[in-house]
């Protein structure tokens, strides 16, 4: 189905309410019905019936059927938060005694979810360099039940090969996870290469502006029953019809958005990869990355994600840039209008002994937001200049 239907038509039923143009929010917890019969039947099959609002809105719906289009899959769910998207794939796949394989320094809540709240369930897990798939095919193990993926991984961006890895889980009857949120449905989709389930943290590209947390699961139809009559339901991960609106509102520009924040971090990366004080670049589609090849093969674009390694010595050097920079506000998160910057730094030398994160403290991950180019660029100058 076509980008533009998806976006504009898929899922809304304006005939149901007045021809109106927007979809009105359901802002309801439950439904009547008319008879026995048909309050039955709704309990038969309650993901495609109106009963509860913890399980099936039909505002949640229309975006629940454009999320499911975006990623190629059967059907989709929308929940709470990125995180509890991860969560509830991963638990709906795994008992006691299994195992799973995961990229090494995921998401960290996904790092967490492996190895401080499963491993109380007795569920272990190895964490792999994915960049190669012969370390994947190593770590499988007898009760290895789930791959979790991330292409490209979180901060330094390392890919895995999409295929090769839905081919090595099909043989092995082993449910392959992938967090699709940094390439998006709009550059990447991983059902096309044989991948199970695909989670978003919807909170980034696909509401895009910075006011919503929420999460996706995308996969088929039985995987999505199974999680809707499992995790979804039974730990209440839904999300608010308001919220579900304001994502449907996102979503109308989602194109243009993450291909802006693409094209302008092209930009951006060029000039810093030739600046003296930037050390090294990451940005999965710049020819000096590591697996650019594979990264033009299985993406058609990057979005706005840059990661830098300053020429730094000190520590001072670093502060002294990011206190020089005006244009990029210093938060978490990322995918909004709005560019941000998230130094390393912050996670050395913390208070209370916390371990250090294994990412040099020269490192700095760039959110390229809306803005024009050499707005950006001349604030990353002058800050370069000044440290
Ligand atoms: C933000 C993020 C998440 C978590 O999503 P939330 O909506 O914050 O729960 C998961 N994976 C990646 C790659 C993220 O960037």
């Amino acid at each position: 189905m076509k980008l533009d239907e998806i976006l504009t038509h898929l899922g809304e039923e304006r005939a149901l309410y007045f021809n109106a143009i927007a979809p009105p929010i359901i802002q309801t917890s439950n439904f009547a019905f008319e008879t026995i019969d048909e309050m039955r039947a709704a309990f038969a099959d309650e993901l495609s019936h109106h009963i509860y609002t913890r399980g099936n809105n039909p505002t949640v719906e229309i975006l629940r059927k454009k999320i499911a289009a975006l990623e190629l899959a059967e059907d989709a769910l929308v929940v709470g938060s990125g995180a509890s998207a991860i969560a509830a794939a991963v638990l709906a796949n795994i008992m006691a005694g299994d195992h799973i394989i995961c990229v090494q320094k995921p998401y960290s809540w996904t790092y967490k979810l492996l190895t401080q709240f499963l491993t109380k369930y007795n569920v272990e897990h190895t964490f792999v360099d994915g960049t190669s798939i012969q370390h994947i095919i190593d770590a499988r193990k007898s009760n290895t039940k789930v791959l979790l993926l991330e292409s490209p991984n979180s901060l330094t961006f390392e890919l895995q090969d999409l295929a090769a890895c839905a081919a090595f889980a099909i043989q092995h009857d082993i449910i392959t996870i992938i967090d699709n949120s940094h390439a998006s449905p709009l550059f990447q989709q991983p059902i096309k290469y044989g991948i199970d389930i695909v989670v978003h943290s919807a909170t980034k590209y696909l509401n895009g502006h910075s006011d919503v947390v929420a999460g996706v699961i995308c996969a088929s139809k039985p995987m999505i029953n199974k999680i809707f009559n499992g995790e979804l339901m039974t730990l209440g991960l839904t999300i608010s019809p308001h919220d579900a609106n304001l994502i449907i509102r996102g979503l109308r520009t989602f194109p243009l958005r993450v291909q802006r924040s693409d094209e302008t971090a092209r930009k951006v990366a060029e000039f810093l990869y030739n600046h003296p004080r930037v050390e090294k670049i990451y940005f999965p589609l710049h020819h000096s990355f590591a697996q650019y090849e594979l990264a033009k093969r299985q993406m058609s674009g990057c979005g706005g994600l840059i990661t830098i390694k300053l020429k730094a010595e000190t520590k001072e050097e670093v502060y002294r840039f990011v206190a020089a920079i005006n244009c990029f506000l210093m938060a978490v998160s990322w995918g909004g209008y709005e560019s941000l910057m998230i130094p390393s730094l912050v996670f050395h030398d913390m208070p209370g002994g916390m371990p250090d994160s294994p990412i040099h403290w020269t490192t700095v991950r760039l959110y390229i937001g809306l803005e024009e180019s050499a707005f950006l660029v001349e604030d990353l100058s002058n800050a370069l200049d000044q440290m």
